[in-house]
């Protein structure tokens, strides 16, 4: 973030958040993307060192601050170090609203302590093999039946799939409701429940060292207290939250853009070519000013949206313009930046082609960029 847009309390969970990125986090990149999924124990550092779950009472062991700065900051200091892997910012900025704003008082009790320490770690179960964009398409059933839920379906490309204890799993308590979305509830499935399994971790081109999984529920016996919020409100629980998981992925972009591009301004200084830093072609030079300039807007429009968020201002629209125009100017930025690494750029111990192929994704998930100009396109009229 802009530095007059912190205070002195953000800045101090900066520094502690960006030493524990470099120390912590860093050196263990390239083991975590060969085994496919971050260690508990990283979670468990970053819950003892306050990054987790932020907004959360101070009674359970967080800040209790709605302030999406520091939301930012976490994001932000694991993109500079090309941190694909641990899932903090998906239980900060995804998972973190449904627990603060839906989990009755027995739930905070159960589950709080544990999303705050990193013992317990989370993820939202939406997409099916069969639909993701139309949400309301899904097949996946919880049926009443008196104390619980009777949960089958399946799900897939789940971020922290394999790793996840507690999951909100969105299913059809009335499948045959008139209207597809008032049919649809938050159901919370835990680690051990009977029939619940998992695919094996998907094997992706990029975010290697992040766990991404298919879920099978299989006559999974829920209670009636694991549901979330009230039965039939699901589609609009999700469609309250978007938004700020729309501004996550549009700030995590931005920093990734910043720290694409400072990394090569440094390329192009040190490396010569025809006897001068290839920084001195025009060509270069020129690129360089181009993303310099776009990745200044980004971040100030990135920037507004985080005020606005913090002040329950920031419209569903807006989000969609984030997500989808920082998004798309990221991979813009990460490619001319890899181009002008030369064949280095391709290789892939060099972080720009790490950051190149994990990039990629963001133009997809949280609803891709299609689906957020559609919602600009409803905005105006249309
Ligand atoms: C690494 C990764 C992590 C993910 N994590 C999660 C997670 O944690 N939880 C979860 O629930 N999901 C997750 N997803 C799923 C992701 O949100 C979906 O992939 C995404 O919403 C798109 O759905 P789909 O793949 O079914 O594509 P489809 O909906 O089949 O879309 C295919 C293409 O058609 C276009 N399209 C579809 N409808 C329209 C339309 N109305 N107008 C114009 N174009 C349209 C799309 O834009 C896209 O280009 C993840 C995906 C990936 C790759």
């Amino acid at each position: 973030m802009q530095k007059h847009l912190l205070e002195e309390e953000h800045k101090m969970f900066q520094d502690a958040v960006k030493a524990f990125m470099e120390k912590e986090v860093a050196p263990h990149n390239k083991a975590w993307a060969e085994q496919g999924h971050v260690s508990r124990e990283i979670w468990q550092k970053a819950g003892a060192q306050g990054m987790l779950c932020m907004d959360l009472p101070e009674k359970y062991g967080g800040m209790g601050i709605k302030d999406f700065r520091y939301n930012a900051i976490v994001g932000e200091e694991l993109a500079k170090v090309g941190a694909s892997g641990p899932g903090f910012i998906l239980q900060n900025d995804v998972m973190a609203p449904y627990f603060t704003e839906y989990f009755t008082d027995e739930q905070k009790e159960r589950w709080m302590p544990g999303l705050i320490s990193g013992d317990i770690i989370s993820a939202i179960a939406m997409t099916e093999p069969g639909t993701g964009s139309d949400l309301q398409a899904i097949q996946t059933t919880a049926i009443d039946q008196g104390d619980h839920y009777l949960l089958n379906g399946s799900k897939t490309f789940i971020t922290n799939g394999i790793l996840s204890d507690l999951i909100i799993v969105v299913a059809k308590t009335d499948p045959k409701s008139q209207h597809a979305h008032a049919g649809i509830s938050l159901i919370i499935v835990e680690r051990d429940m009977e029939g619940f399994t998992r695919g094996k971790n998907l094997d992706k081109i990029g975010m290697k060292a992040q766990d991404t999984a298919e879920l099978f529920f299989n006559d999974v016996k829920v209670p009636k207290n694991n549901l979330l919020g009230k039965e039939g409100q699901g589609f609009y629980y999700l469609m309250r939250n978007l938004p700020q998981e729309r501004l996550s992925i549009a700030a995590t972009g931005c920093a990734a853009a910043e720290a694409a591009l400072d990394m090569t301004i440094q390329y192009c200084k040190d490396r010569k070519a025809f006897g001068r830093p290839i920084g001195k072609f025009q060509n270069s030079r020129f690129a360089l000013a181009e993303m310099k300039t776009e990745v200044t807007i980004a971040r100030t429009f990135v920037d507004q949206c985080i005020m606005e968020l913090n002040k329950n201002k920031l419209s569903v629209e807006k989000a969609a313009m984030a997500k989808y125009w920082v998004t798309d100017l990221q991979c813009k930025v990460v490619d001319q930046c890899l181009q002008l690494h030369g064949g280095y750029g391709y290789m892939s111990e060099f972080p720009i082609a790490q950051a190149y192929i994990d990039s990629r994704v963001q133009r997809i998930y949280g609803g891709t960029n299609e689906i957020m100009k559609e919602i600009i396109g409803r905005g105006m009229g249309f």
